[in-house]
């Protein structure tokens, strides 16, 4: 896939060896910091924290071993990894079709948008911080 010139900003994240990457195009749609215990399995991380693009301005590249789960809200969800180095790297979830999500972690960028909300804090580790001024949800969004 080639993005059209819009003149939008790129950025790209990849994984620890470099062998995998997305690169996106112009803000996303969502950050979302997630404290579940599958996202801190995922990770590896006390938290999971998203960026989640229309996946017309994604591109991805490079081979990616995926493995899907059943999310709270009983449809799928799929993390796709490097089957070289391991890190997660991206992810979708059938019940947001056409949205790619991508770990924020993959973009080594400290000034990367802040999460805009915060779910699954009922398993959030208490000295981690987290934004304020966000919505704050004890599990997922809708419940
Ligand atoms: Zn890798
Ligand atoms: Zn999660």
């Amino acid at each position: 896939m080639h993005f059209k010139t819009t003149g939008l900003q790129m950025k790209r994240a990849q994984c620890n060896c470099g062998a995998l990457t997305a690169e996106v195009e112009g803000e996303p749609e969502a950050v979302v910091a997630c404290s579940c215990t599958d996202c801190q399995r995922r990770t590896g991380s006390v938290i999971g924290v998203g960026a989640y693009y229309p996946a017309e301005r994604v591109r991805i590249s490079g081979a990616s071993t995926s493995w899907e789960r059943e999310a709270a809200s009983g449809k799928k969800f799929r993390q796709n990894f490097c089957p070289v180095c391991g890190s997660s790297v991206f992810f979708t979830a059938d019940l947001k079709p056409g949205i790619i999500g991508i770990a924020v972690g993959a973009f080594a960028d400290k000034d990367f948008p802040k999460p805009m909300r915060s779910v699954w804090e009922q398993s959030h580790h208490a000295w981690l911080g987290l934004p304020e001024g966000i919505p704050h949800f004890p599990r997922g969004r809708a419940g």
